[in-house]
């Protein structure tokens, strides 16, 4: 029915140059492009592009009209993001001409969503709706609590990965979306492997060898290859499959078909350079012949 994804919202600032400053230099930059950025927006958009309603609950400071312009643009429902006085969450990174980066983040508005708001906007919700969160927010917690107890299944992606944040909406879960090295990262700090989560369904992504999905409900585990592409960026490959999915699921389409798509999707992504503007649409990804 429709996806509810508390997450963040970032402006992306590239810069090219000549290499990277060492500490105490000025150094000009040749140019500069500014885009639509953070993983709940990549999400959001993702699940927007694949077809689904996205509400996106989120906050952005007085200089983020332009990201909500944009997100909307996309086909995301831009109602429940709030413009606060904070700075709008934005990352600033330098690429170099040997392709070697540096990035400066800082997450301000992200950081500042009131709990009330979460609330307000999930009234109308229930357990027809998906909820889903990610780690560049304050309210991963309280929006988990909030959509659980309304019946909305939840998902989370455990990025960026933080022990605490994780262990403290296991329990809620429906869904848990996951890298390999976030997984290995969950198992140091729970002593769990994904099989023994306490969550129906965990699905660790591979990269460039796919992912598999284990369902703790029957105890099966499935692996799934990826599409054979020639990478360029994996820039939100992760939130553009997480999107998909979630979109696929939302539509009532079986785990294994949703995954399929969300490999596809996410395919794509690593053969393009940049975010959120250039996440693929369910045509193309459908149609797509790799
Ligand atoms: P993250 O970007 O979050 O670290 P992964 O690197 O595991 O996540 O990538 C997410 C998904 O993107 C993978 O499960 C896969 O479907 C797809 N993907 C990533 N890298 C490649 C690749 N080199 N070739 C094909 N698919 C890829």
């Amino acid at each position: 029915m429709a996806i509810y994804n508390l997450g963040s919202i970032n402006a992306d600032l590239t810069y090219r140059v000549p290499h990277l400053p060492a500490p105490g230099e000025t150094l000009g930059a040749r140019s500069m492009t500014r885009g639509l950025g953070g993983k709940g927006a990549n999400m959001s958009v993702a699940a927007a592009r694949a077809g689904a309603r996205v509400v996106h609950l989120g906050a952005v400071g007085r200089d983020g009209g332009w990201m909500i312009d944009r997100m909307l643009e996309y086909g995301v429902d831009t109602r429940r993001i709030a413009v606060l006085d904070d700075p709008s969450g934005h990352a600033v990174i330098a690429v170099e001409d040997a392709g070697e980066n540096l990035i400066l983040l800082f997450a301000g508005a992200n950081r500042c969503i009131a709990p009330e708001s979460i609330a307000e906007a999930l009234e109308g919700a229930g357990p027809e709706d998906l909820f889903v969160c990610q780690n560049e927010t304050n309210a991963q917690r309280d929006g988990a609590e909030l959509a659980s107890a309304r019946g909305l299944r939840v998902a989370y992606a455990a990025a960026p990965f933080d022990a605490e944040a994780v262990t403290a909406v296991l329990p809620l879960l429906d869904l848990l979306v996951l890298n390999e090295v976030e997984a290995q990262q969950l198992q140091a700090a729970t002593g769990r492997t994904p099989e023994t989560l306490p969550v129906r369904d965990v699905v660790v992504t591979l990269g460039a060898k796919g992912c598999r999905w284990i369902n703790t409900d029957t105890g099966t585990t499935r692996d799934f290859a990826a599409l054979k592409v020639t990478p360029v960026d994996t820039t939100g490959a992760g939130d553009t499959f997480t999107g998909y999915l979630l979109a696929g699921l939302d539509r009532g389409l079986p785990m294994p078909t949703a995954l399929e798509m969300a490999q596809r999707a996410a395919a794509l992504m690593v053969t393009r350079y940049g975010t959120a503007d250039v996440i693929p649409d369910l045509k193309e990804v459908t149609e797509h012949r790799f």
